[in-house]
């Protein structure tokens, strides 16, 4: 199953038992736009090459549209479609005012110097300028761009429009990005982790955790795990996965990763190398997956010995492993919810900077606390009342109020 046919699927699923009807479906199937540009630059080498560029924006019943953009040399218009869906879907569940949208560049930014990441982002940046904007539809980073692809957006939409800081959130904190966000994915994932096993009588205390990916999300959810003593059993980057049974030592990882070192070069006392396959299906308690979507197959979940899968990366079960998942007992806490803090914390971006505010760390993270805590009660309440799973729940939320929204709009 592809990516796109993939996101449809829990769609169809929920607006089944919602009875919401074709009519309504149809509309929440379909992509409002997508626009496919062409983005060419020089190479330091004075050579021209030219990139495949895309921002898609799916649905804006609730708000302008809303989502990351990815710098991936695999990124196709099947997966940005389906990343594009999941957003919608995810800012409804977190019930923050916006719509779902997603983008990217098909380029390697590991074979790009600075300069031309600069000249690449810049480019794309003015070729989808009029289709941007922070009523419109407002970029954010995800796989690959970080703080400073967002400054050089802001830049050069500012350059273009005037200045507008709200055109794009995850900026660093001099130029008008918010405290907290960077960390705020993995925050989240851990507030809901630490609810999850709160509920069924556990503790994250002492709990232990798999974390697949090693970046801007799984690296906060690590340490955040650490902080409240977890005991983070393996993490993994794309060059390795390194495990320790007693619990890693998280401090000196970050310190590493943060010097852009990857952990195939990483060693330490108890450290042991295992395969970034053997880290899914590690002994742990708690499953992370923090990397790229689609890892968790068929033959992978039935490997699997986590007892809760805490979704911190976009779409990274498959929906036939869902199906295993549920068979085996085995919860899975879907990435619409759990990894939403991303997103509640750039609408926190958002609203600072149109209002010209500036909020401190701890009334951002207690705000975000208390939004992923209030979704995550939302669908926890339907998961027990109508006994359904965590992912069926969150879909049902979601879809209603884009559906309701959409109705009351007119189409
Ligand atoms: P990132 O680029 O900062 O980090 C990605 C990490 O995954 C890196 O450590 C990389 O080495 C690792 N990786 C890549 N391929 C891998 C592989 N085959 N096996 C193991 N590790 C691999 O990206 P990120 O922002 O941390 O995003 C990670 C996931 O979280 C993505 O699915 C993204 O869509 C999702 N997400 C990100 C945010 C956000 O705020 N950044 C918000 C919501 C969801």
């Amino acid at each position: 199953m592809k990516a796109f046919e993939a996101a449809n699927h829990y769609i169809s699923k929920a607006s089944r038992i919602m009875t919401l009807g074709p009519r309504v479906e149809r509309l929440l199937l379909s992509l409002e736009a997508e626009h496919h540009v062409s983005i060419p630059i020089e190479r330091d080498n004075g050579e021209l090459a030219v990139f495949s560029g895309y921002r898609f924006q799916h649905n804006s019943a609730r708000g302008p549209t809303k989502g990351g953009l990815r710098f991936h040399p695999m990124l196709d218009a099947d997966d940005v479609r389906a990343l594009a869906v999941l957003m919608t879907w995810k800012t409804a569940v977190v019930n923050v005012p916006f719509g779902g949208a997603k983008g990217g560049i098909a380029c390697d930014p590991s074979q790009l110097s600075q300069g031309e990441l600069e000249r690449l982002t810049r480019k794309f940046v003015e070729r989808i300028s009029r289709e941007i904007g922070p009523q419109r539809d407002i970029p954010a980073p995800d796989v690959n761009t970080n703080a400073q692809v967002m400054a050089w957006i802001m830049d050069q939409y500012s350059r273009l429009h005037g200045f507008t800081p709200a055109a794009v959130t995850g900026k660093p904190v001099e130029l008008h990005g918010s405290e907290g966000r960077e960390a705020a994915t993995g925050y989240g994932v851990i507030c809901v982790a630490e609810n999850f096993l709160h509920d069924v009588g556990k503790s994250l205390n002492g709990a232990t955790v798999a974390i697949q990916g090693f970046g801007n999300v799984g690296l906060f959810a690590a340490l955040f795990a650490h902080e409240r003593g977890a005991k983070v059993v393996a993490v993994s980057d794309v060059s390795s996965a390194v495990a320790n049974r007693d619990g890693l030592d998280i401090p000196a990882l970050v310190e590493f990763a943060r010097s852009r070192r990857l952990l195939a070069e990483f060693q330490g006392d108890g450290v042991s190398r295992i395969t970034n396959d053997a880290l899914l299906t590690y002994e742990a308690d708690v499953l992370i997956p923090a990397a790229l979507g689609g890892v968790l197959t068929r033959d992978v979940a039935r490997e699997v010995r986590a007892k809760v899968i805490v979704e911190a990366a976009n779409a990274p079960t498959f929906p036939e492993a869902d199906e295993v998942f549920e068979q085996r007992g085995i919860t899975v806490i879907p990435d619409i919810l759990a990894n939403a803090g991303g997103v509640t914390v750039s609408y926190f971006e958002w609203t600072q900077n149109l209002q010209c505010l500036r909020w401190t760390e701890k009334e951002v993270n207690g705000r975000l606390r208390q939004i992923m805590t209030d979704a995550y009660a939302t669908i926890r309440g339907l998961v027990q009342s109508r006994k359904l799973g965590w992912r069926t729940a969150a879909y049902i939320v979601a879809l209603g109020r884009v559906a309701k929204a959409a109705m009351l709009r007119g189409v």
